[in-house]
């Protein structure tokens, strides 16, 4: 039993393909979702169905395999049974790979009235607000509420953050300036604050500073040591007392394990994340593994980063390890191969540090492209990004300008 179809529970689904075991794997969702490309739906730039694929498709041929949509709400580890929403399901073995969700860090208002970027609908609400803001600026005489409306605030300097904010200046500057014509161009703003003093902080600091100053003439105000402590819809409030009149704020500083996880009273680490043994098994239940942004190992005192690679590597082990326990043989311990870093901040910019080399600009940039369109699940989507991303590239225009939702959450009305 495999619960979440991530890039953790598929890896583990498709790496037991050929072995003699039946697999349900049962997600919320009947798609597997592409999150590190998320910011493009917010920033228009991708179709939401662009990086989003039905697991029945993914896994149409895996013979062993059945899929069930459904919203897991507890486990029984005594009965071995999870609860569902959609009735009771037994198992023998089961592998928790219910990944993360945005931690606002008891933000009570930032939750409320920010955007966070974690699922499709986050991503088309926060394309709905981008696109609506700009109307309402155009509609509104008194110039500090335009100023306001036009006011874009990205918290957290880490890769979305980054790719967020840059992404959205260019939206802004090469795309939204042309349509909105009667508006200055100068009255927008894109901040972004982080609260350390340094952007993705994991990188050598040769890069971090590349990309603050990349983003900067990208015309991203970077603020560091800027804490938000609160964001009514209208201002956007710092640790220091400064005042920001926003009516948008990106919440793209934190994120913690699944919803699930909290329910289960597994021990937790890091980001509420379960503790785990390298075997990947959770402690004191031998049949129970967890993966990926779920779950947490520590390497050098660390825990080991919510990223896809984690959860993707763990997701490999945790089938061999699942066979060897029905083998009776003893397990494996997880050793993590870190394949590098790479971050975008829009046309012709990124950062990448792998395998020692650090670099940046045009190279690091078609590297960027190249990876993500390599990872990316089926031939359509990858046919559908490249072109869509080709397209942007040589027009400077960005196809997906759609005010959609009928229920948009709309901001500071
Ligand atoms: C905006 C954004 C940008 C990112 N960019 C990058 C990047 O550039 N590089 C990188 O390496 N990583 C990036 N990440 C992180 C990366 O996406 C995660 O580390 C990775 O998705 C973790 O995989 P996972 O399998 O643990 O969980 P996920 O891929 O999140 O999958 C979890 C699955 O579990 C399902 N699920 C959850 N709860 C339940 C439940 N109760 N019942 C049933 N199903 C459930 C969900 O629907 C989901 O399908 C980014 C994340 C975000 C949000």
């Amino acid at each position: 039993m495999i619960v979440g179809a991530g890039f953790g529970g598929l890896r583990a689904a498709r790496a037991l393909a050929s072995a003699e075991v039946a697999v349900t794997l049962v997600d919320q969702r009947n798609y597997h979702l592409f999150q590190p490309l998320l910011y493009q739906v917010a920033t228009s730039m991708l179709p939401p169905e662009s990086i989003a694929y039905p697991v029945r498709a993914i896994l149409r041929h895996q013979k062993n395999l059945e899929f069930r949509l459904a919203r897991v709400e507890s486990v029984d580890f005594a009965k071995h049974e999870l609860a569902t929403s959609a009735g009771s399901i037994g198992y023998d073995r089961l592998v928790l790979a219910v990944g993360g969700r945005t931690n606002f860090f008891g933000l009570a208002s930032v939750e409320q009235h920010g955007f966070g970027l974690k699922d499709l609908d986050e991503a088309v609400n926060m394309r709905n607000q981008i696109l609506r803001s700009f109307e309402r600026a155009l509609q509104e005489r008194n110039p500090e509420r335009r100023r306001a409306h036009l006011t874009f605030v990205v918290v957290g300097g880490g890769p979305t953050g980054v790719e967020s904010a840059g992404a959205l200046s260019e939206l802004v500057r090469l795309v939204l300036a042309k349509d909105f014509a009667a508006l200055e161009i100068k009255d927008v703003r894109v901040i972004l604050l982080e609260a350390t003093h340094a952007l993705l902080a994991a990188l050598p600091e040769k890069l971090r500073e590349d990309t603050a100053l990349r983003l900067w003439r990208k015309h991203v105000e970077v603020r560091f040591g800027a804490q938000v402590v609160e964001f009514d819809g209208e201002r956007v409030t710092l640790k220091s007392g400064e005042v920001i009149p926003a009516r948008t704020l990106i919440w793209a500083a934190g994120a913690r394990a699944a919803g699930l996880i909290e329910r289960l009273g597994l021990p937790q680490g890091a980001q509420g994340r379960v503790r785990i043994r390298d075997t990947l098994q959770v402690p004191g239940h031998d049949d129970v593994f967890a993966i990926g942004d779920a779950a947490v190992l520590e390497r050098e005192g660390q825990p080991l980063p919510m990223m896809a690679p984690v959860a993707m590597q763990q997701g490999a082990l945790v089938a061999r390890n699942l066979l060897r326990s029905l083998a009776g043989q003893p397990l494996e311990a997880f050793t993590y191969r870190n394949p590098g870093s790479l971050a975008t901040i829009g046309r012709n910019a990124a950062v990448a540090h792998l395998g020692g080399f650090a670099f940046t600009g045009f190279l690091a940039w078609l590297l960027w492209l190249a990876v993500h369109i390599a990872q990316l699940i089926g031939f359509r989507n990858k046919l559908l990004v490249l072109v869509e991303w080709a397209w942007e590239y040589f027009t400077y225009e960005r196809a997906v300008r759609l005010i959609t939702a009928d229920q948009v959450r709309e901001r500071g009305d």
